[in-house]
């Protein structure tokens, strides 16, 4: 807008400068004429003064427009400015006017040249307007040599004056510019900084609300790819301890990278990486950091802590793209998503552990027997489906009632828990153990038949039966023996698995009535070398001392 006005304005003044001298060139040939053949000395003076005025005010126009384009540039324009000096002067010369007719015009010169040119250089086009106006005056017959000078000083006084006045108000309309400069500047930055704020909020935003921890990794890299330009970015998580850090994921600023198995660090190695100053032998004191960011040489790299109510969960080191590091602005917003983060990171820790509360009990630690169920139910489908063998044992604490009475119900907690421990170690990895409920405990043996299920059944029973229990102060040292029932998958139970489950369990009340601390299949002779290798030492051991 601004633009297409003044280069508006600008053909405007450059047709009025060529048509002005044109008018004032036509009419100044009717002056000559006036002159030479005309003797009517009232008109020509008339005729001379509008000469005069319009050529006057052609030359202020040009003062307060400024030159046109094709003026503009140095000496012509001055050569321009004085011609019309001279001009006037001459026409004055010629006519024999009254000088004081053009004096008006001379002081706006003086005016004009103060105002644009400044002390340094008005003197000149004060000085050619003294000369000329000496020229006119000089040639005036009435004039007196003191009226001259007097007036003549006059338009330098005025020049001296005007040019202080004019100074002083340049001075103070350049600090104002300036101070609008600096204010549009700010307001500008303000406009970028505010749109780039809304930006990072809403992306923050949408981080509080992501539960998965994969899918707030890649986001926290998406948001520091914006913040950092070209810079890059590596997402660390803590140990449980706090004081190990694993790289899950990175970003040069182009793409992101997930790491499954994640490489260790330490936390100084991480502080190390953003060339923050530390002894690197010193011990590091983790919650010495807070949650203030740390910047490294030259604001280059930054160091931000995840941290929440002084635990460490993890920590951003980040490198800045640009040639001056991190800006004062940049640094507080990684900040700021270093907070944001440290509540997502939170929120899907919070997640994980209660989709497994959901399937773990909470006092051995082993699976529930929900997820049994769901388990189970899968395996026997992998068996009928690749036609494997599939066993489970069914284990259930001899006496415990008595154990919880004897040495109290804390006491039989602790077993519970030592015992779910010794379970697991006494199965493969492929096998899943849970609790069935209160003292009974669930194994499921995929690709095992019966008579190796006994093996690993034998294995628990008789380990439980070495093993001493450690109950606390009250009860140091007890121990207890435990009833197994087996069964194995047959095709006859395709149709009902929980026949599979009941199968056990009967086994389970065998191996009770027979005498406890004993093993029980469904198959008799493999019962009976149980039976006999377990009664030995059932009658020892089944009064849970
Ligand atoms: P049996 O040899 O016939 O199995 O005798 P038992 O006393 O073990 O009888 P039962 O299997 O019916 O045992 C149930 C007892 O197990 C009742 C309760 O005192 C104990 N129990 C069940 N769940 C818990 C638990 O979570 N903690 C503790 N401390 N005891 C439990
Ligand atoms: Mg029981
Ligand atoms: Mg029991």
């Amino acid at each position: 807008m601004v633009d297409s006005s003044t280069h508006h304005g600008r053909t405007k003044i450059d047709s009025a400068v060529v048509w002005g001298d044109l008018v004032i060139g036509i009419y100044s040939a009717v002056i000559f004429y006036a002159y030479k053949y005309g003797n009517n000395i009232l008109l020509q003076a008339t005729l001379t003064d509008i000469l005069i005025w319009l050529n006057g005010i052609k030359l202020i126009t040009l003062y307060v427009e400024g030159p046109p384009k094709w003026l503009r540039e140095g000496i012509l324009f001055k050569l321009f400015i004085a011609s019309n000096i001279f001009f006037i002067g001459l026409l004055g010369l010629i006519s024999g006017i009254d000088p004081g007719t053009i004096y008006p015009f001379f002081l706006i010169i003086v005016f004009a040249g103060a105002y644009h040119f400044g002390l340094e250089h008005s003197w000149k086009a004060a000085g050619i307007v003294s000369l000329v106006y000496l020229a006119v005056s000089l040639s005036h017959r009435t004039s007196l040599l003191q009226d001259i000078a007097v007036h003549i000083g006059f338009i330098w006084i005025v020049l001296l004056i005007a040019d202080v006045i004019f100074q002083k108000m340049k001075s103070s309309q350049k600090k104002l510019i300036e101070a609008m400069d600096s204010l549009n500047e700010r307001t500008w930055e303000l406009e970028i900084m505010q749109g780039e704020n809304e930006t990072i909020y809403t992306t923050l935003a949408n981080l509080a609300g992501t539960l998965e921890e994969k899918e707030l990794i890649t986001k926290v890299l998406n948001i520091s790819t914006k913040l950092l330009g070209a810079g890059t970015c590596k997402v660390f998580k803590a140990s449980h301890a706090g004081n190990l850090m694993y790289l899950v994921g990175e970003s040069d600023g182009i793409e992101n990278k997930h790491y499954d198995k994640p490489e260790k660090f330490t936390v100084l190695d991480c502080l190390m990486m953003v060339d923050y100053e530390m002894e690197p032998r010193k011990k590091f004191d983790v919650n010495q950091l807070g949650v203030k960011a740390l910047l490294g040489a030259e604001s280059k790299a930054m160091f931000v802590p995840l941290g929440h109510r002084g635990t460490l969960l993890g920590c951003l080191v980040a490198t800045s793209g640009k040639p001056h590091g991190f800006s004062e602005s940049e640094t507080f917003r990684f900040s700021a998503l270093g907070l944001s983060a440290v509540m997502a990171l939170e929120n899907t820790q919070l997640m994980q552990k209660t989709e497994e509360m959901a399937i773990i009990d909470e006092l051995t630690g082993m699976y529930n027997f929900r997820y049994f169920r769901d388990k189970l139910h899968t395996e026997i489908n992998r068996a009928i489906r690749y036609k494997q063998d599939l066993s489970i044992l069914m284990i259930d604490i001899d006496f415990f009632k008595k154990v919880n009475d004897t040495y109290g119900h804390q006491a039989g907690n602790m077993i519970l828990q030592q015992l779910a421990g010794l379970v697991r170690r006494c199965i493969r990895e492929v096998d899943i153990s849970a609790r069935y409920g209160g003292e009974e405990f669930v194994v499921i043996l995929p690709e095992t038949k019966t008579e190796h299920a006994i093996i690993v059944a034998e294995r628990i029973r008789t380990e439980v039966e070495k093993t001493v229990f450690e109950c606390g102060i009250e009860a140091p040292e007890v121990q207890i023996t435990v009833s197994i029932g087996v069964a194995e998958f047959k095709t006859e139970y395709q149709r009902q698995p929980e026949l599979l489950l009941e199968e056990a369990d009967k086994n389970l009340y065998k191996a009770k009535k027979g005498g406890r601390n004993m093993v029980v299949t469904d198959n008799p002779e493999l019962n009976s070398e149980t039976e006999l290798a377990s009664s030995g030492d059932s009658n020892k051991n089944n009064n849970g001392s």
